[in-house]
């Protein structure tokens, strides 16, 4: 089983959903879900709070509450998506074996396993 194009090795490659075998997709544990937005908001937070201290007054009240709370609620999905990680591992892996036609990004290059 190899996880990259045989021609160019490169790791960007997508399944190839076949007629008769739709392409299997990995279950995508909930607290990943949330986990990837939240650090989007907490990077938007923690950018927006260094500028606001370096033009002007320092961050405000309100920004600080916000990004007090969006970084516990990250942890959290944090926590819980560390929790889930074994079951998305085997997951994964199924998914990765039930796909029996690959496609590379790179070179298109498309082959059988
Ligand atoms: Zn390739």
């Amino acid at each position: 089983m190899q996880y990259q194009c045989p021609k160019c090795q490169s790791r960007k490659i997508i399944p190839v959903a076949s007629a008769n075998e739709p392409a299997v997709r990995p279950v995508v544990p909930k607290s990943l879900v949330f986990l990837i937005p939240l650090l989007f908001i907490l990077l938007l937070l923690v950018v927006i709070s260094i500028a606001m201290w370096l033009f002007g007054d320092g961050a405000g009240q309100t920004l600080q509450i916000a990004t007090v709370v969006v970084f516990i609620a990250t942890v959290i999905a944090g926590l819980l998506f560390w929790r889930d990680l074994p079951d998305f591992k085997i997951s994964m892996q199924s998914f990765m074996q039930a796909n029996k036609e690959w496609k590379c990004r790179d070179c298109n290059h498309q082959w059988k396993i």
